[in-house]
């Protein structure tokens, strides 16, 4: 691979960075590249850039933005192949889900995103009995977007995308462990002609992020990453009355109906529970079975897992690659023993898997004969170890799905849709799926409970970068049209 220095993208271009923290590949656990990390000076100059910058990037016809937003994903787009190879090596993404997640997917985005700005009317009147009030769009100004590893380019783009079709500027924090592939979106910018400052990249540590969450120049905060971090900034964004956004972790639950068709249910359960190694917010880390069917959809899951190829995620064959880093495994690998500490019978994996003595690897996992007050069925665990959780009635299914701290995704499989579709009204999470699930760039993604506060995609994210303001004027709205 290309070797580049760790440099920062700031006010239109990039600056070799003080500060570098290596980055190693997954799956041989070899050195990549240094990846730049921004000290706190470094935030400080990201900020006052996109200051700096806003007045005339708010003032930019919306239309003129969507061009450039359009460039921006062509730029992006025509780095596909590098940016799929190195978040491979970065995070241990299979190479063929890569090709989606790392470049289809955050090029969609962006397109959709110019698209809404394209047609987007900042101004609407409303008649009252006594006037009329101009009801005014704004962008809320400098956005701090801070981002995890998991999936980097798919957020990075969930972020910039809407902010800057709302006219907003922005500084993007990547996580450390994805600092080489964030250079891509500092590259487009400068090759779309971004103006100075709408776009800063700077990858960095916590610190960093705590930093720019605080800083006084910033007015909203978009973050996706853990629950426990998403609640420290929560307090932070409170204290300061800042607009914050929060895309948090999940337990979710794949509640599988008595009627269902196990060939398909595990076909997509491939994905939903086993994608990206298990390191997907909206992981069915739970997979909920009737007791008349328990053990054979065990055995399907199982035989399913079983059948994962984990190896070298750059090969094409491989579903199943190492986790991001040690810290990762060893997490994961600790949640394997409390399951089995607690009782709960592993049915297939369980650790290490034989054969990969680099990189690291975890065995697909799946669980049975535990409930759902078991420390795994409850905490995020974010690699491949699902459970499988008995249930009486369609009802139980619903409360044992709902008795979880999160509430970001889930799936109901059934041959009857329309029973399906019930009991996904029924359940508390901010997005569910009959017999398929996957997020919808369209429709609001988003959690409820501890998975998170306010939406992303549809046009619901990008309203989440707008401020809106009333001005209230007598008399009939004679002036639609002319202002
Ligand atoms: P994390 O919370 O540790 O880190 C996420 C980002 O926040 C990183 O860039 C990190 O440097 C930064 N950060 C850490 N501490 C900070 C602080 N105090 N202030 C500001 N920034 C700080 O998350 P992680 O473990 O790297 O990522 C995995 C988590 O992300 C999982 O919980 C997963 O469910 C969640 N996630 C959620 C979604 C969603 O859309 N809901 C999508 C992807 C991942």
């Amino acid at each position: 691979m290309k070797v580049v220095e760790p440099e920062l993208f700031i006010d239109g271009q990039f600056r070799r960075a003080d500060g570098a923290e290596p980055v190693i590949e997954a799956a041989t656990e070899l050195l990549l590249g240094k990846g730049p990390s921004a000290t706190l000076a470094d935030v400080d100059d990201a900020v006052a850039s996109a200051r700096e910058a806003l007045p005339d990037w708010k003032a930019t016809p919306a239309v003129e933005r969507a061009q450039l937003i359009e460039r921006l994903a062509d730029a992006v787009e025509s780095r596909a192949d590098h940016t799929n190879e190195l978040c491979t090596r970065e995070i241990g993404m299979p190479i063929t889900m890569s090709r989606t997640y790392n470049s289809a997917l955050p090029v969609a985005i962006l397109r959709y995103y110019a698209g809404l700005a394209a047609k987007m009317d900042s101004e609407e009147f409303r008649p009252s009995l006594t006037g009329h009030t101009i009801v005014r769009r704004e962008p809320v100004g400098v956005v701090g977007a801070i981002v995890p590893w998991n999936v980097p380019q798919v957020l990075g783009a969930a972020k910039m995308g809407p902010a800057l079709a709302a006219g907003c500027t922005v500084v993007l924090k990547p996580a450390p462990e994805t600092a080489l592939d964030a250079r891509v979106f500092g590259e487009a910018a400068a090759e779309a002609g971004l103006p100075p400052g709408v776009l800063n990249v700077i990858p960095g540590g916590d610190e960093a992020g705590a930093y720019l969450v605080r800083h006084p120049g910033i007015d909203k905060v978009a973050f996706t990453g853990s629950t426990e971090v998403g609640r420290q900034i929560a307090e932070t964004c409170g204290r300061l009355m800042r607009p914050v956004t929060l895309e948090l972790g999940g337990k979710s639950a794949a509640i599988v109906l008595d009627d269902a068709d196990l060939d398909l249910t595990m076909r997509e359960l491939r994905m939903l529970s086993f994608g990206n190694n298990g390191q997907i917010c909206i992981a069915n880390s739970r997979v909920l079975a009737p007791k008349s069917r328990y053990s054979e959809v065990v055995t399907a899951l199982a035989d399913m897992a079983s059948s994962l190829v984990v190896g070298n995620p750059l090969d094409d064959d491989v579903d199943i690659g190492p986790l991001v880093s040690s810290r990762q495994q060893e997490r994961v690998l600790g949640y394997i023993e409390a399951g089995k500490a607690e009782g709960a019978r592993v049915v297939t994996g369980g650790g290490k898997p034989a054969n990969h003595t680099r990189g690291w690897f975890v065995a697909p996992t799946v669980f049975a004969d535990l409930d759902n007050s078991a420390r795994i069925a409850r905490e995020e665990i974010f690699g491949p170890v699902v459970s499988v959780i008995p249930y009486g009635s369609d009802s139980e299914a619903v409360d044992i799905a709902n008795d979880s701290e999160f509430g970001l995704a889930g799936t109901v499989f059934s041959s009857d849709e329309t029973r399906a579709t019930e009991i996904a009204r029924a359940v508390q999470t901010g997005t569910i799926g009959v017999n398929q699930y996957q997020p919808d760039i369209d429709a609001p993604f988003g959690g409820v409970k501890a998975s998170g506060v306010g939406r992303e995609f549809g046009p619901e994210g990008l309203a989440a970068y707008q401020t809106v303001k009333s001005i209230f004027r007598a008399g009939p709205p004679n002036s639609i049209g002319s202002e």
